[in-house]
């Protein structure tokens, strides 16, 4: 049975940048001490009355004790400016756990991660339960940008990749130094190319909303169900 939103309260003990406008901070539940939740799921953080932000969970529920937010604060709101200002001690008050963007574990089928830019942050989890507990089950993510600092976990996606032939990373950028060893160009027409069949396959895309409707314009025109395509929009 799905864990009912609770009123949470936690502190932070950790801020990191990922990059110049992505942040990672990790929060140590204090009330209650352990968040139930399953990975994919996100925290709705208020602002006064019917003003709140969502921010997906990144850490898995293995670690229900604390717990990890990313976000891209280039947006600049007041979820934004609210991230900036964290530091260690700070207490955060949100409720969780939110969604349904969970991953089907019971369902056999190939699948497929489509994400952008920040919306990578649940798939993250997800992955990394998988990386845990399913290590052998065969998942593609294709995760693109505007430029490499636009994937995060960038390395930590490759490194797994290289350590699970289970695992396929294909991160894609639209520009990017010589260098650059992964795709070019832009991530819907990358997942139009890169997907021959629909057949056997289950679809999880996060990001933007323009991203998500060209996708799924494209793939339930090749035969996949609208149930087997299954978003979460960020913006
Ligand atoms: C279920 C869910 C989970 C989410 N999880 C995360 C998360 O893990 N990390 C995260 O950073 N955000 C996440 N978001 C988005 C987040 O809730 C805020 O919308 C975001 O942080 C911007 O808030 P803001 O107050 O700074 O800007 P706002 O004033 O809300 O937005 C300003 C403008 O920027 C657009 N915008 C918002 N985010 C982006 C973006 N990343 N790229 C381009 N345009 C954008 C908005 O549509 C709006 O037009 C999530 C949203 C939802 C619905």
């Amino acid at each position: 049975m799905p864990a009912k939103p609770l009123e949470c309260r936690a502190h932070v003990v950790a801020v990191r940048a990922l990059a110049p406008q992505i942040i990672e901070v990790d929060l140590a539940m204090d009330d209650p001490p352990a968040l139930e939740f399953e990975a994919g799921q996100w925290v709705s953080v208020p602002f006064g009355p019917k003003n709140v932000r969502a921010y997906s969970i990144a850490s898995t529920p293995d670690s229900p004790d604390v717990v990890t937010l990313c976000a891209d604060v280039a947006p600049g709101g007041i979820g934004s400016q609210w991230f900036r200002e964290l530091r260690p001690g700070s207490i955060v008050e949100f409720k969780a756990p939110f969604g349904g963007f969970v991953f089907s574990r019971e369902d056999p089928r190939r699948a497929l991660f489509v994400a952008e830019e920040i919306g990578i942050v649940p798939i993250y989890a997800m992955l990394a339960e998988l990386d845990h507990t399913e290590p052998g089950r065969p998942a593609t993510l294709i995760h693109g940008g505007r430029d490499p600092e636009w994937l995060p976990y960038l390395d930590a996606f490759s490194a797994r990749a290289e350590a699970n032939p289970a695992f396929t990373y294909r991160p894609v950028v639209e520009s990017a130094p010589p260098e650059w060893s992964g795709e070019r160009g832009s991530l819907v027409e990358v997942v139009e190319r890169g997907v021959t069949t629909v057949e056997n396959l289950v679809v999880y895309v996060s990001g933007g909303g323009e991203m998500i409707r060209r996708l799924r314009e494209i793939l339930t025109a090749r035969g996949l169900a609208r149930r087997d395509y299954r978003w979460e929009k960020f913006w």
